[in-house]
């Protein structure tokens, strides 16, 4: 009798410890919805019948987004909050208040030994991304940015933006350099979905990775001076460079998405790091573009579902989800709202810019409890660093 109490008590340690160590992620998703509050996450709850990524979380949060000087965050010192766990002044990138240059959760990823990357649909050297790797006073100077980019040291980026890379003050063909350091760099969505390889970055026409973006150019004049660029050379040569290797814009960002943790999960003893921007849910809100919010929504629903997906086959995978800022002031008034009016759910908004209103927080997988609460958003790097090391 006493051997079996012995062992059910050591049957209970060991699951207690299991348990336990099954709380602390070793891989981490990070997802960022610029622009996305409560009156963008209302706009699919109440225009989608089934079940969204949303209503699937265990665990719920808000954010204060405030910068250092503004109770209004643009995304600059948004991303930077997001990113390195300090306020900064708006306009800044990656950067401290006093101009120095913070260090980011994706860089302390890769000193832990994680693999990293990024995955975007707009250009790879923006706000949001360009806050986990760059460091400037002004957002504008992406050639910098995308200087600052080739010195990262991530696994995986696909993102668009190949003029940063190659039209540049300095003349310098960044993908020449990128492939010196070891990186296949594509040019077209086909050659990403088909890669095998373990380290590079996809540069894709705008038009490639988000619907909004609708002149499509060729891939050989995506950006001026393509044609000239070493990567642009190299699928040439390899007879890539033809049209009908554009993405589906639709499908683009969870496809990319999946391409990366494909990537990212392989050799990857001490786990990944990946830092997801579905960025264009912002501009809808700067436009006021109700229709264009509520679509918006849904496919940034369908990279979410992609991600749980993900991280219910990886239970050692944590996945937040949050926003840098809301914008437009987006809200569903009382004013013609019947339910089944013919044309749908119209949002209304109070203002062409971002507020300062605090956004949602939702988290998956282990580690996930940690998010419920109200944080500040220079909180989250900070607890994300503090499950994975
Ligand atoms: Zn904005």
């Amino acid at each position: 009798m006493k051997t079996v109490k012995i062992t059910l008590l050591a049957l209970l340690a060991f699951v207690l410890l299991v348990g336990c160590a099954e709380q602390k992620p070793k891989n981490v998703i990070y997802l960022i919805g610029d622009g996305m509050g409560f009156g963008a996450v209302s706009s699919l709850l109440l225009s989608e019948d089934g079940e969204t990524g949303f209503e699937m979380a265990p665990v719920i949060g808000l954010n204060e987004t405030c910068s250092a000087n503004n109770y209004v965050t643009d995304s600059p010192a948004g991303g930077t909050a997001l990113a390195t766990g300090t306020r900064t002044c708006n306009g800044f990138l990656g950067v401290g208040p006093d101009s120095v240059q913070l260090e980011s959760i994706l860089k302390k990823a890769q000193k832990m030994g994680k693999k990293t990357g990024i995955v975007v649909n707009t250009t790879l050297t923006e706000a949001t991304p360009g806050a986990f790797y760059a460091g400037v006073t002004s957002r504008k100077e992406s050639y910098k940015i995308a200087e600052q980019f080739t010195e990262s040291g991530v696994d995986v980026a696909i993102g668009a933006g190949l003029s940063a890379f190659i039209n540049r003050p300095d003349s310098v063909d960044m993908t020449a350099v990128l492939i010196e350091k070891g990186y296949d760099v594509y040019l077209d969505w086909k050659s990403v979905l088909n890669t095998e390889s373990k380290k590079f970055v996809g540069i894709l026409d705008m038009g490639d990775v988000h619907r909004r973006n609708k002149s499509r150019n060729t891939v050989a004049s995506a950006a001026d001076g393509a044609e000239v660029c070493l990567a642009a050379k190299l699928a040439a040569s390899d007879g890539n460079m033809d049209s009908t290797r554009f993405s589906e814009p639709t499908e683009y960002l969870h496809k990319a998405c999946e391409k990366a943790l494909s990537v990212l999960d392989k050799d990857a003893p001490n786990g990944f790091f990946l830092m997801i921007e579905s960025a264009i849910i912002d501009g809808y809100g700067h436009n006021n573009d109700s229709e264009g919010m509520i679509e918006e929504m849904k496919e940034f629903d369908q990279t979410l579902k992609t991600l749980i997906a993900y991280v219910n086959k990886h239970p050692n995978t944590l996945l937040v989800v949050t926003a840098d800022h809301e914008t437009g002031g987006t809200g569903v008034t009382y004013k013609s709202h019947a339910i089944n009016q013919p044309d749908g759910l119209q949002l209304n908004f109070s203002t062409k810019g971002h507020t300062g209103t605090v956004v949602p927080v939702f988290a998956y997988g282990a580690g996930a409890e940690k998010f419920s609460g109200i944080f500040q958003n220079r909180e989250l790097p900070g607890i994300i660093e503090n499950l994975i090391k």
